[in-house]
C-alpha cells in the first residue's frame, strides 16, 4: 500500500476574539484529507509560526502521516535542543494535525480511536469573579443557574486588586498585587458563596503562582471548611520541592501544571502522590501524543486530568482536550471557556457546551477545521502583555 504522505505544513495565525491562535493546518497526498492542530503560544506567536515554518515544515514534507509516535520523537529531538514551550507547541500543532488525519483515515472520532468513550460528555468548570464577595457570589449563582456544577472563584483576577500599597517612590511600572492581602482574602469569599450555595456545588480556585511557598501553605489550610474541589498552582514549576511540606500539612486536593513543559516538573509530583488533578497546557507539552501518555501515568497514580482549557487555547486544542476527556478512566473536570459567536464561525465543529458539559459532534478525527478566509479577517496584532509585568508591593518583579 502506497503510504500517505505530508504535502504541506501551514501555520494560520488568527485573532477572533482578540486573543492570538496559531493552527497549523497539513495537506496530505490525498487530495481533500487534510489535518489541524493547535500551536497556540499566545505570548510568542511569532516564534511559534518561525518554528514550524523555517524548522519542522522541511523536516515532515514527503513523510508517511501515520508515523505519529515516530515523527512526534523526531520533531522533539530533531534540534539537539529539546522540551521548551516554542518547539512544544510547534510539535503539537503538527501532532495534533497528524492524530486528526488518522481519525479521518478510520472513520472514527479520535476518542473511538483512543479507546471508546468513557462517559457521554465533560463536566465542565466556569469562572466567577468580582471585586467583592457579593459580586462573586452573584456570579457563581448565576453560573449555576445556567447549569454549571463546578465554579471557580477568583475576586479581582490572579492575586486579587485593589489592595493599599506601601510602594517606595520611583517603583517600575507594572502590574501590582499584595500577596499577602490577596492570601487573606480568600477564605472569607469562599464563605460568603458557601453561605449562598451550600456543598451542593463543588468550588475551585486558582492561586497562579502568586504567593510565597509558607503563605499558599497556609492559605491550603485555611479554606479546608470550604471542601474546594481543587487548589490550583499553589506553587511554581520551580518550587517542585515544597509540594511535600504542602501535602503534609492540607488535605486540599492539589491541581497543577499548566505552565509544565518538561517530563521531569510533574513526573516526580504525580508519582509521589503530591498532586490530584493535572492542568497541563496540551499544546505546550508538544500535543495529543504526550498527553495521552499523561493521562496513563496519572491514572495508575489516582491523579485525575483537568487540561488547561483558557481562550488562549484554540478551539481546535478544546477539541482535542475533548476527546481526551471522553476517553480517559481518570478525567475529573474541563476548565471551560464559552467560545464567542466569532470563534464559532471561524473553526466550524466547535464543540458543543450545554447545561454544564462540553459534547463533542461526533465527526472523524478531532472534528474541528478552520476557516481560512474568515480566519484572515482577525489579524493577530502585536502587543508588549502588561499582566505578566506583575510586581510586589515593594517593586520588585513577581511571577505572573
Ligand atoms: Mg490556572
Amino acid at each position: 500500500m502506497t503510504p500517505i504522505t505530508i504535502r504541506d505544513v501551514r501555520t494560520i495565525l488568527t485573532a477572533p476574539a482578540g486573543i492570538r491562535l496559531i493552527v497549523v493546518k497539513i495537506e496530505t497526498s490525498e487530495p481533500g484529507l487534510t489535518g489541524v492542530g493547535c500551536a497556540t503560544f499566545t505570548q510568542r506567536h511569532h516564534a511559534v509560526a518561525a518554528a514550524i515554518e523555517r524548522h519542522l515544515r522541511p523536516l515532515l514534507l514527503g513523510r508517511d502521516v501515520s508515523r505519529i509516535e515516530d515523527l512526534w520523537q523526531m520533531m522533539m529531538v530533531n534540534a539537539y535542543w529539546r522540551n521548551g514551550p516554542v518547539l512544544n507547541n510547534a510539535v503539537s500543532g503538527v501532532d495534533m494535525a497528524l492524530w486528526d488525519i488518522a481519525g479521518k483515515r478510520a472513520g472514527m472520532p479520535l476518542y473511538a480511536l483512543f479507546g471508546g468513550r468513557c462517559r457521554e460528555a465533560a463536566a465542565l468548570y466556569r469562572h466567577a469573579d468580582g471585586a467583592s464577595p457579593a459580586e462573586v457570589g452573584d456570579q457563581v449563582l448565576q453560573l449555576v443557574e445556567q447549569g454549571f456544577h463546578y465554579v471557580r472563584c477568583q475576586m479581582g483576577g490572579y492575586g486579587g486588586r485593589g489592595h493599599r500599597l506601601h510602594t517606595p517612590a520611583g517603583a517600575q511600572p507594572g502590574a501590582y498585587y499584595d500577596p499577602y492581602r490577596y492570601a487573606r482574602s480568600v477564605p472569607p469569599m469562599l464563605e460568603h458563596v458557601r453561605s449562598l450555595v451550600g456543598f451542593d456545588v463543588e468550588l475551585l480556585h486558582d492561586i497562579h503562582e502568586r504567593l510565597p511557598p509558607p503563605l499558599a501553605i497556609q492559605l491550603a489550610r485555611a479554606v479546608e471548611p470550604y471542601q474546594l474541589f481543587f487548589l490550583e498552582d499553589p506553587l511554581a514549576p520551580e518550587q517542585i520541592s515544597w509540594f511535600q511540606a504542602l501535602r503534609q500539612q492540607t488535605s486540599t486536593p492539589i491541581a497543577m501544571g499548566e505552565l509544565w513543559v518538561n517530563p521531569t516538573e510533574w513526573l516526580p509530583l504525580v508519582t509521589a502522590g503530591l498532586i490530584d488533578f493535572t492542568r497541563a497546557h496540551i499544546s505546550a507539552i508538544g500535543g495529543i501524543t504526550p498527553a495521552r501518555k499523561m493521562a496513563a501515568v496519572c491514572e495508575l497514580c489516582s491523579v485525575r486530568t483537568a487540561w488547561h482549557g483558557p481562550g488562549d487555547v484554540s478551539p481546535v486544542g478544546h477539541a482535542a482536550n475533548l476527546h481526551l476527556d471522553l476517553s480517559a478512566p481518570n478525567f475529573g473536570v474541563q476548565e471551560c471557556y464559552p467560545f464567542p459567536d466569532e470563534l464559532r464561525e471561524v473553526f466550524p465543529g466547535c464543540p458543543e457546551i450545554r447545561d454544564g458539559f462540553m459534547i463533542p459532534n461526533d465527526q472523524p478525527g478531532l472534528g474541528i477545521d478552520v476557516d481560512e478566509r474568515l480566519a484572515a479577517r482577525f489579524p493577530c496584532v502585536d502587543t508588549i502583555d502588561e499582566w505578566t509585568q506583575a510586581r510586589w508591593p515593594d517593586g520588585s518583579q513577581a511571577r505572573p
